[in-house]
């Protein structure tokens, strides 16, 4: 069943790559696994995933040690602060820092283990209260400048998580905007070549590809939808 799903998306996003003309070895799938017991991440694994996000500290680092030690965990949900020496050193990406507190405190904790954390940041790209970041293009711009000059982070590219639709084509223009955002002028060099663009999840990661994400984020399109109760 998951390694179908896995297989589907990933068709999927060879459809969208050609359509785009991109090379899908440069999207990675972020299998999501939040909420999800370890038999189902062990099967995508045999799958080949190696990629799996989570968005709570707890869960991240009840699963870590767990799991193969190869897989690269990104953290994808919302991060307090006195959470942060848990999972430093322990995640391949942190996608959600969406203040400069944050960032300053992830800094004092990759400085104390004298690491350097790869980061990115969260742009709340369609201006939903109900997301973190912010929507505000020049508060946005500040915010990546500050996170720039801290020395144990590394900028790595942004974030953004599109409102929930039916239709993934009203999402393409908020896609298209964070892109946008690295690309222009005076924020293209606060990125390094080849920028992470973390966007698009099971309702609209297609669209997302043909707007240029490197990295998709899948939950329910490959692990079945999460029940909360
Ligand atoms: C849960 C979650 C996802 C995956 O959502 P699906 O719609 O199940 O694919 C992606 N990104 C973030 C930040 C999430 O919290």
């Amino acid at each position: 069943m998951i390694s179908e799903n896995i297989k589907t998306v990933k068709e999927n996003i060879g459809a969208a790559c050609k359509r785009s003309g991109r090379n899908p070895e440069d999207v990675v799938l972020i299998n999501v696994s939040k909420t999800k017991p370890l038999e189902m991440l062990r099967e995508a694994y045999a799958a080949g995933s190696r990629d799996f996000g989570e968005n709570k500290v707890q869960e991240l680092c009840d699963k870590i040690p767990e799991m193969p030690e190869d897989i690269r965990w990104h953290m994808i949900g919302h991060l307090q602060t006195n959470k942060i020496k848990y999972i430093i050193g322990r995640t391949a990406l942190i996608h959600s820092v969406d203040t400069l507190h944050l960032a300053e405190a992830i800094e004092k904790e990759a400085a104390k283990k004298e690491i350097v954390a790869d980061i990115l940041v969260e742009v709340n790209i369609a201006g939903e209260d109900s997301k973190f970041g912010t929507s505000d293009i020049e508060e946005n711009k500040a915010l990546i400048r500050s996170v720039s000059g801290l020395s144990h982070l590394r900028l790595c590219g942004l974030m953004t998580i599109a409102p929930y639709t039916e239709d993934p084509e009203t999402n393409r223009p908020y896609f298209k905007a964070l892109r946008e955002l690295i690309y222009n002028d005076d924020m293209r060099d606060f990125f390094p070549d080849r920028p992470v663009l973390s966007m698009g999840m099971s309702g609209d990661y297609e669209v997302a590809v043909e707007e240029g994400a490197t990295h998709v984020r899948v939950g329910t399109g490959i692990f079945g939808e999460r029940n909360y109760t």
